[in-house]
């Protein structure tokens, strides 16, 4: 039976000393009201909240966990390099090694820097881009995340308009908005930044088209500028090279998180040959950027991607997800839209404007044992078996028929309040 006490009482608690309960995307606010939002453990594909009850977990930490939570190998060498030495004065020497090794893994990149989240490896390849063009504007597409930094947090409070300056927005996948934006950021232009997929949030994600891709990089070419690829949610999980690797085009610079070391803190700005001057004569640094025992569980994790069929795996998981899903959905009369790559998939219904359908289907999945998303991409992971494909498809029917027979379904007020739902520029 599904309980929920000791979260409650956690979050009461955390009322008290963590501002709103919780933050960022970690803050449980946006989603259905009992989703938990504490949690207890982890292992391989499962995860356990602080009552106990066991999900399938598709967050995979909002991407981290690509080979499994506590994964044997990583962990070993994470806590064997951690017995050796870990934040020291200086680098360990694997620190290269896994430059040497990354850089071997992704076709455009000839040199790498480490660093902790995914907004430092954005936040560096932006200061790259500017300190290689002495240029100032960057073009982004309207609704891509690329970290919680004052220059592109979603939410605009506590950050100044000057922190914006130099922005210039295009449409993901419409050609003639991105030479639009060029065409303003006129002899300015530092870099296009592009997402590898749109996987946008509360809308269908897109692959890139081919046409979109290659006309980045050759505007990036025309006018000296450098094409950035924010691979730090996808990486690894859709190609094992850059994930622009997919439609043919080389970006200069690609930034990289979540899964290179599968759930421990690293993350990493890669970059071509032209670029490594302008990387070399940025200032960058952090206490944490050169610890040594994320960069032996990246190693690890390189392995595994280099020598394993986890793409494959995910890849066909996917696959019988979102077939099996269709099926159910058919079954209930109900349409869904299952959008991105099946690896990562994001799912929300037909004919479902204020996601209340998708709210009272994620909420009766959770209760159920199944930790889905109602509006953000979903991950698969290779810890997970068919077996657990064909038990989340099973809970999914139920969910469904109890959505079906529940009638009216609960206002969702609480996206309208936060204004996410609004432009997030
Ligand atoms: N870029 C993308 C595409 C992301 O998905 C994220 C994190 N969700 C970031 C950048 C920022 O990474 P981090 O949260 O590790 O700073």
């Amino acid at each position: 039976m599904w309980t929920n006490s000791v979260d409650k009482a956690l979050r009461d608690r955390a009322e008290a000393v963590i501002p709103g309960g919780m933050y960022g995307h970690q803050s449980v606010r946006l989603l259905p009201d009992d989703y938990p939002q504490f949690f207890d453990r982890a292992s391989g594909a499962y995860l356990w909240d602080a009552d106990g009850n066991r999900y399938v977990d598709y967050m995979c930490g909002y991407g981290p966990n690509l080979f499994g939570y506590g994964h044997e190998t990583i962990d070993a060498a994470y806590i064997n390099q951690l017995k050796k030495g870990d934040t020291m004065t200086g680098p360990a020497g694997l620190m290269v090694e896994l430059a040497e090794q990354m850089t071997a893994m992704v076709s455009h990149a000839d040199w790498a820097m480490f660093c902790k989240n995914g907004t430092d490896a954005t936040t560096m390849a932006m200061m790259v881009a500017r300190n290689f063009t002495r240029k100032n504007t960057i073009v982004l597409a309207k609704g891509a995340y690329h970290g919680a930094a004052p220059w592109c947090t979603p939410v605009k409070n506590g950050t100044a308009p000057s922190d914006r300056a130099n922005q210039v927005f295009y449409t993901y996948n419409d050609v003639a908005s991105l030479e639009e934006a060029v065409r303003k950021a006129g002899d300015d232009l530092a870099a296009i930044f592009a997402s590898p997929i749109k996987h946008d949030t509360f809308v269908d994600q897109e692959d890139p088209t081919t046409e979109y891709a290659r006309r980045a990089r050759e505007l990036c070419d025309e006018n000296g500028a450098l094409l950035i690829v924010d691979d730090v949610r996808a990486g690894f999980r859709l190609a094992r090279d850059s994930s622009w690797a997919r439609v043919g085009v080389k970006p200069d610079l690609s930034s990289w998180g979540k899964a290179i070391a599968n759930g421990h803190p690293i993350s990493a700005l890669l970059g071509a040959e032209k670029a490594r001057n302008a990387a070399a004569t940025i200032y960058a640094t952090g206490s944490y950027w050169f610890s040594a025992a994320p960069m032996a569980a990246s190693l690890e994790t390189m392995r595994l991607i280099r020598e394993t069929d986890y793409l494959e795996r995910t890849q066909s998981l996917g696959q019988r997800l979102r077939s099996g899903l269709d099926e159910a959905a058919n079954r209930h009369g109900f349409a869904l839209r299952q959008t991105g790559p099946a690896e990562m998939p994001l799912i929300m219904f037909e004919d479902d404007p204020g996601y209340s359908k998708g709210y009272a289907w994620n909420d009766a999945l959770m209760k159920r044992g199944v930790y889905f998303h109602p509006w953000h991409n979903m991950f698969i992971c290779a810890a997970m078996t068919e077996a657990d494909i064909d038990h989340t498809i099973e809970v999914a029917d139920d969910a469904f028929k109890f959505v079906r027979d529940a009638g009216t379904l609960p206002r969702i007020e609480k996206l309208a309040i936060l204004g996410l739902l609004t432009d997030g520029h």
